[in-house]
Parts: C-alpha cells; structure tokens; sequence
C-alpha cells in the first residue's frame, strides 16, 4: 500500500476489498462496498478538479442519514480535505455560522438543508431535493462513475486534520473538534476491542456471534462522532452492513432489525428504553439481535434490568464518549457491566484516564474531581478557539467537564455533569444519581433533573417527569418512593409532570437549558 494505514484513505482503499457486500441500506436503496468507493473516488476527484479542493480546505456535509452522507464524507478525506459534518437539525442561522465558522469552501447537503444553506453564497452540491439556482446536483457533479477509478493523489501524514466535528452544544454554543487522521484510525480498533470484550465477557455464543459478519442498526445522526466512528467507518473496516434511518422511530427501528436481520443496535439510552416500550415491541423477530450498544448520555441502571429482561441473552454495552475523543473513550459491556451496573466500565485499549481536583492534582480512588482523558484518540483541539482550546487540553490532558471517581479495579463511575450539577444550602446534588433513582420507579418513563433558585439553599432540586403510558403517580408517591433512595436532601421539592417528550438533542441529550427556560422563565 502506498499510504500509512492511519489515513483514511488506506481505510477506505481497504473497504473495496469487500466488493459487492452490501455496505450501506437505507430503505430500499443497498449500495455495496465498492460502489461506495467508485462513488467516493470520483466525487473526490471531482471536488479536487472541479472546485479546487487542496489539502487542509474545508468541504461541509448537511444531510439526513443518506448513503450520499457516507459519499461525500469518504471522498472529502480521500481528497485531503478536512469534512465538516453539520448538525441537519440546525436552522438557517445556526448552518451559516457552522459555514462561516469552518470556512467552508464546498457545501454538500440533501435538498432540505441546500435551501437553508443558498443564502451563504458558497458552491453548493445537491442531492436529493430541490437544487437551488446557482448549486449543482450531486449526480450531475459526479457523472460517469468508471470501474477504475483512482484516487487523487495527495501527501497525508497521521497528524494531519480530517474532520471538524460540532460538540453537541449542551453546555454552550457548539464547538468544532479539530481531529486527526490518526484519531480517525483508531476508532475502528478500540470499537472493534470494546465489542469484543462485551461479547467475550457476555458468553461464548454471543462471542462468536460477534465474529460473524455484523449488520448494525445506527439510531442516531452521521454528524456525530457515535454516528460516524463507532458505526460508519468502523462498519467500513470490518466489512458489516450498516443500516441507517431518517431519524428515530422505535417502530421503524423494529421493523428494520426483523428485515434487515440486524445484529448490532448503536444509539443512545433513550433509544433502547423506547424501543422495548413500543406497544408492539413483541410482534416482531428480534432473533438477529446479539449486541445493543448506547453512550453519549447516562444510562440508568434501569434499562440495563429492563434489556436483562426484555432481551435475554444479549451483550448490551455503555460507551462514554465526546466528540473531543473520536467517540469512544470508556466501554462497559459482559459480566463487568452487570456487576457494576452504575459505571461507564474501563477505558478502551489505548486510552488513559484519571480523576483531578479543581487544581488539576490527580485524586486518589474513589474521590471525585472532573474526569481526564488522554490517548490518540483525543482531538487535535478545538478550531478557531484558542482560548477554549488551551483551558480544555492541559499537557496532553483532555479536561472532559464530567465529574466522576475510578473505584480500585479502574472503573469509572460519572456522577454527573459539572455544570449540571445541583448545589443545595452547600450540599452537591448530582442530577444523574437522582434521575437514575427515579427511573426505577414503574411510572416514570422519562425524568430530568435540575436546580431551581431558592433564596435561602441557593437552589433547590426539581424534577421533570414523563409519566409511562397507562400509569399514573403523584408527587408524593414519587417523593416517598425516594425516600427509600436517596438522602433527604436530594428529594426533588418540585415536581412536574408532563404528557409530551422532554426535549432532545439529535444526540439523546435532554436540553436542560430549554427546560429551565420553560419551566422556570430562567
Ligand atoms: P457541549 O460540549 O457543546 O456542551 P456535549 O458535551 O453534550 O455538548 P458531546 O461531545 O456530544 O457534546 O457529548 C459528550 C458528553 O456526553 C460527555 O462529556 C458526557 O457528559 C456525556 N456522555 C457521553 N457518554 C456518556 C455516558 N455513557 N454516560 C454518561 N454521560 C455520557
Ligand atoms: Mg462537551
């Protein structure tokens, strides 16, 4: 091979060899291995001839969960550009401030975002949709598609950047995330390690299921790192099928697993909790399915009892990750998340972490200080945000924002968000501990937790409760169901309950700015 393995382009050289494999399914449309790479070769080629795309220029990607998603991201990188994948569920000023922020040199979105996107006046590629005056569409930019296309030939090194990914805005307006072509070239490795490990510890069965040719179901948007590391080029390594959704919908996510027989689901928690609480959960075969693997937000203790009964004999797994650490950074799966059901598990093969004080001295176990991760999956830091960069990225550090502890066998424990964190008269409330607390409760289907000024405690706790379907609760049943639980100050004072969905991120995160707002007008 002419190029290092850490490139992406190797990776995507290599996935050829899986020829007419079916790589990619969405609905009814199946694009193989070497379809997707005669696609992402020309489109390359194209980028480079046609628009003048050079090495370190930004190409950004804003679409729905297409095939065309995956297209335009390889041949981007086989170009030596940097992709930028946009939030699809942004608006038109948030899409122009991921274009103007990125600078952008070629934009290339499905219809519905290509209208939002015009405005900005840069050269933009369309599929699906409507093409705005002055854009091209996808397939005319591509136009033949011969067998033996060539890559164009650039010089890329491991450290080079590959993509700019947008942080998930929970804390504060997004942040892009420089990675590296060699944080890119881990991930299918500690993924491929983390999965293995699950299943081994999980049993023999579902081990040697696991080596089988893998069909997973991605639950959750391209344009994050779960979405583009942990299912779409480590499926590209590993030669899977990869089946992807518009957007979430337990029922179309039932149906899929029964056709498409899948093996693997990738999410976030909120997406196996709905899928076993779907009214028709039981009417269809879910035979195929050997793993469920879920992170990027707290899983509480609950679902994994709930998937232990709902779904037998299967390996579930919770990953933690950022968007700062290429996906994947600490994996709890098998036996070991059993037995610990409350811990984010051990830290993937090449990744190192440990626990400090506000000083940044390391603490001893069981202490809880923020959570640091350090390997060569942590980013490059973060673009066009020095300041950010150097408070985030202390001597080789990643400071994550997430309290947690390490117990003496080295699992990690995340007790909450430090900026979510709850302080009463002094005392620190963790919202993720009571949440988890109320999600044991028969009626809760969903819950978040938040701080509610008071003039005397400084803020008190609060809860917001999604009541399940054909049940019903009051405050105090709740309270005293707590009480059972949890230290007396920890007891939401408030409570309110409500019919519709809490509001999400694409990345399952409940957006407790929104829900402050709402509630209290703050
Ligand atoms: P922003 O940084 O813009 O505020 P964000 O932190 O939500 O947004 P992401 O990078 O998508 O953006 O999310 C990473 C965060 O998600 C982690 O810092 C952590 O708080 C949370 N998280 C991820 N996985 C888990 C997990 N398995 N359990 C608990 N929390 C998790
Ligand atoms: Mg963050």
């Amino acid at each position: 091979w002419k190029h290092a393995p850490a490139h992406f382009r190797a990776l995507l050289e290599m996935s050829r060899f899986h020829g007419e494999k079916v790589f990619l399914v969405y609905e009814d449309e199946h694009l193989t291995f070497e379809e997707h790479f005669r696609r992402a070769a020309t489109l390359a080629n194209r980028l480079v001839e046609e628009y003048g795309v050079a090495k370190g220029d930004r190409v950004a990607v804003a679409m729905r969960n297409y095939p065309d998603w995956a297209v335009a991201f390889s041949a981007t990188l086989a170009a030596g550009a940097i992709a930028v994948p946009l939030n699809a569920w942004w608006t038109e000023p948030e899409l122009a401030y991921g274009v103007r922020d990125s600078g952008a040199k070629v934009l290339i979105a499905d219809g519905e975002r290509a209208v939002r996107l015009a405005p900005t006046g840069v050269p933009l590629i369309v599929t699906r949709g409507e093409v705005p005056a002055g854009a091209r569409a996808f397939e005319e930019v591509l136009g033949e598609v011969v067998a033996d296309v060539k890559l164009p030939d650039v010089e890329l090194s491991p450290d080079d950047p590959a993509t700019i990914f947008y942080t998930s805005g929970t804390t504060g307006s997004p942040k892009g995330a420089l990675g590296s072509h060699r944080n890119l070239g881990q991930s299918p490795m500690t993924v491929a390690y983390g999965l293995m490990r699950a299943t081994a510890l999980a049993g023999k069965d579902l081990a040697a299921a696991a080596g089988t040719r893998r069909v997973t179901l991605l639950t959750v948007p391209l344009f994050h790192v779960t979405g583009c590391f942990s299912a779409l080029t480590t499926t590209m390594f590993s030669g899977g099928g990869l089946v992807l959704m518009y957007k979430w919908d337990p029922e179309q996510a039932l149906r899929l697993i029964e056709r498409e027989r899948v093996s693997a689901m990738i999410g976030v928690p909120t997406n196996a909790w709905q899928l076993m609480s779907h009214a028709d959960f039981g009417k269809y075969d879910l035979s195929s399915l050997t793993t469920l693997g879920y992170g990027g937000a707290p899983a509480p203790p609950k679902l994994l009892e709930r998937i232990t009964e709902n779904l037998p004999n299967r390996a579930p797994s919770n990953g933690y990750g950022m968007t700062e650490t290429t996906a994947l950074a600490i994996g709890n799966g098998g036996a070991d998340y059993h037995a610990r059901p409350d811990s984010i598990g051990l830290p993937a093969a090449v990744v190192d972490v440990r626990v400090v004080d506000p000083a940044g001295t390391e603490l001893p176990h069981g202490e809880v200080g923020e959570l640091c991760v350090r390997g060569p999956n942590v980013i490059l830091g973060y673009w066009n945000k020095p300041e950010a960069t150097a408070q985030t990225f202390v001597g080789g550090w990643l400071h994550t924002g997430d309290l947690a502890k390490i117990d003496d066998e080295g699992f990690v424990y995340i007790v909450d968000r430090a900026k979510d964190m709850v302080i009463r008269g002094g005392e620190n409330v963790y919202c993720a501990e009571v949440e988890a607390a109320l999600f044991e409760h028969p009626a809760v289907d969903d819950a978040a937790v938040i701080g509610v000024p008071h003039d005397e405690l400084g803020e008190e706790v609060g809860a917001v409760i999604r009541v399940a379907p054909g049940t019903s609760v009051t405050t105090e049943d709740l309270r005293a169901f707590l009480a059972d639980r949890l230290a007396k100050f920890k007891i939401p004072a408030h409570v309110w309950f409500r019919d519709g969905e809490l509001p999400r991120n694409p990345g399952g995160k409940i957006l407790k700015t929104h829900l402050r707002r709402e509630i209290l007008g703050n």
